[in-house]
């Protein structure tokens, strides 16, 4: 079949779905047989298999939590997000910045200092703002100050939760708006600092409407009177708080607008369209929405996840509290479990991943009624799961670490891919572009470390589309020309390691690259200067696999080459991997820099040698 053919019956299937939602379980039940077999870029099977490699590998991140610190809470969240496979979740209530009476740590730095001790790695901290000088003439000011402070802090990013034209007030009782000119500065300082806002107004479309037990989220009311804003004469409309959120992200482009719950829309599809159509700097999370989400044409919903997938994030309102856990929503059942927890994640997983129809959702409180499932391409799904996240992120995402793991057999590098050693060896990913963070999945590349007594061996796996390299291989001297553009090693494919080994001195670090010719270079780094006359006598092996599109490239490094000090379990070394691929115009990092250097130690991640 042509692929023409196969995108008009796919089409075709997708046009019979969305007319009847009687009818396409049956149709599907029969057609997706087929398809199946001949979809490559639609089998679900596989689908589903790739998402359980990712949270295998706890790849996925989710951008909407609120925790309280205790040690046993964050131990019950830690509990869920690993039987989840959530790598990583950002704590989007910490508190404010301000310091106590007595200039004590304010709430957001002890929050964060307890959760970066017993779990690190695993959270990033949203700052909040303290409003009590509301009324005085310098608030503005004020409040860009908090940023400020909030950013040498640590926070990754800002929240604003759904007071703001609902709650706050200022001296003379009136309602706060959150288009307010007095916020101004602060929305554009958080967008000159690189700080995501995550930022909530106004509520579901039926807390606006009337409180009876005809309301379709009539339990939720029942049990949160105080969720209830339909009364005209204290609170604004419901498109109102809307519009007034949407002028803030007009008035903003530089500024990264997270507008969570679907950006507090998920009834109007077409009006977050057309939002987000004319907002560049708007993006949704899915948090608590997926039940209303869930209740749309599917095909529109999908086809809406697809148009935006560089704009729509994982987010889920998972909160670990002092009170109870909450799982999007509740009321006045029972509180849930660790497994009530693991059923609720994969429900998301399974509405973002299948192609289930009429199915109960995973938040029974927020309405009685089924939803259909939207089946997203794994190029989204990676994306809404961790890509956009980590591009957002980029500059606030915990240090990774790698473990090069002791082994007692030396062998001379063959890149032979059986060798079944490096199996025992944890992976690094290489897949993000090292100047932005944008990920680029085709060139995800897996690196490996062991060590010995007397080497530290390296093992790159790199899928690639067309090899560019320098041929034939230079036999002798170094291809690195620092004032000749175009003429070095690195100009085209190649792969690298940056090594610090003196932790006093990161300035100071190895720069070891082999191409897939097996022509190699090392020099060592003191910025700004650069050492072509050292040499670390590094050995290297090469193999490509052009059936597969893989090269592979061993490294056998001597540790007495790179420390006057041998390395010990537990020894920390400042490390960083990169890829050129001058195919894909491609220069990809472990850790991206954020530069359009690879130069700057500051970034890189960490590799501990254990036993
Ligand atoms: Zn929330």
């Amino acid at each position: 079949m042509q692929p023409d053919n196969l995108k008009s019956m796919k089409e075709t299937i997708l046009a019979l779905w969305n007319k009847s939602t009687a009818m396409a379980p049956l149709l599907l039940g029969s057609l997706f047989v087929i398809s199946n077999e001949v979809f490559a870029g639609d089998n679900r099977a596989a689908v589903r298999q790739e998402a359980e490699q990712w949270r295998a590998e706890h790849r996925i991140i989710d951008l909407h939590q609120h925790l309280d610190y205790q040690p046993e809470l964050l131990e019950r969240a830690i509990r869920v997000m690993d039987a989840s496979g959530v790598g990583l979740g950002i704590d989007l209530t910490p508190g404010t910045v301000t310091s106590g009476p007595d200039g004590q740590p304010g709430e957001f730095e002890a929050h964060k200092k307890m959760e970066d001790s017993l779990f690190p790695g695993r959270w990033v901290q949203y700052m909040n703002l303290d409003y009590k000088d509301w009324d005085q003439p310098n608030f503005a000011q004020e409040a860009v100050q908090q940023v400020e402070k909030g950013y040498k802090l640590g926070a990754a990013g800002f929240k604003e939760w759904k007071r703001f034209g609902l709650f706050l007030r200022d001296g003379q009782g009136k309602l706060i708006h959150i288009d307010d000119p007095r916020l101004d500065p602060m929305w554009e300082r958080l967008g000159q600092l690189n700080m995501p806002v995550s930022i909530h107004v106004a509520d579901p479309k039926a807390f606006f409407e009337p409180y009876n037990d005809r309301n379709e989220r009539w339990q939720e009311l029942r049990d949160h009177k105080s969720w209830w804003f339909g009364d005209t004469n204290v609170y604004p409309g419901w498109k109102d708080l809307l519009e007034a959120l949407n002028r803030v992200v007009g008035r903003h482009p530089h500024t990264t607008f997270v507008c969570v719950h679907f950006a507090n829309n998920a009834e109007e599809l077409d009006w977050v369209t057309d939002s987000l159509s004319r907002h560049p700097n708007m993006y949704v999370d899915l948090a608590a929405r997926i039940p209303e989400l869930g209740r749309h044409d599917p095909g529109k919903v999908h086809d809406m996840f697809v148009k935006f997938q560089d704009r729509i994030l994982f987010g889920t309102d998972f909160q670990s509290l002092q009170s109870k856990m909450i799982l999007g929503s509740s009321g006045s059942e029972p509180p849930p479990t660790d497994a009530d927890a693991e059923v609720f994640f994969r429900k998301e997983y399974r509405w973002l991943e299948t192609w289930d129809r009429d199915w109960a959702h995973m938040t029974p409180i927020q309405g009685q009624w089924n939803i259909s499932s939207i089946g997203l391409p794994i190029s989204v799904l990676r994306k809404i799961y961790f890509d956009n996240a980590r591009k957002l992120l980029a500059r606030s995402l915990p240090t990774p670490i790698l473990h090069a793991r002791r082994t007692t057999r030396d062998f001379v590098p063959d890149a032979d891919p059986s060798r079944v050693l490096w199996q025992t060896a944890e992976p690094a990913i290489v897949d993000c572009a090292s100047e932005d963070g944008l990920a680029v999945p085709d060139l995800s590349t897996t690196v490996r470390a062991l060590w010995s007594r007397q080497f530290l061996y390296l093992r790159f796996d790199c899928p690639y589309t067309l090899l560019s390299t320098f041929d034939p291989k230079k036999q002798s001297g170094k291809r690195a020309y620092f004032d000749k553009e175009g003429a070095s090693l690195w100009d085209r494919d190649v792969v690298e390691a940056f090594i610090g080994a003196d932790p006093g001195n990161p300035k100071h670090y190895a720069e070891l690259e082999v191409a897939p010719t097996n022509e190699g270079l090392d020099l060592m780094v003191t910025l700004p200067d650069k050492d072509l006359q050292w040499t670390s006598s590094f050995e290297s092996a090469v193999q490509i696999d052009k059936k597969s599109k893989l090269w592979i490239c061993e490294m056998r490094v001597p540790l007495a080459s790179l420390a006057t000090m041998p390395p010990q379990d537990g020894t920390l070394w400042r490390l960083n991997f990169y890829r050129c691929d001058a195919a894909h115009r491609a220069s990809l990092a472990w850790r991206p820099t954020l530069q359009d250097t690879f130069h700057v130690p500051e970034r890189f991640g960490i590799l501990e040698f254990s036993e």
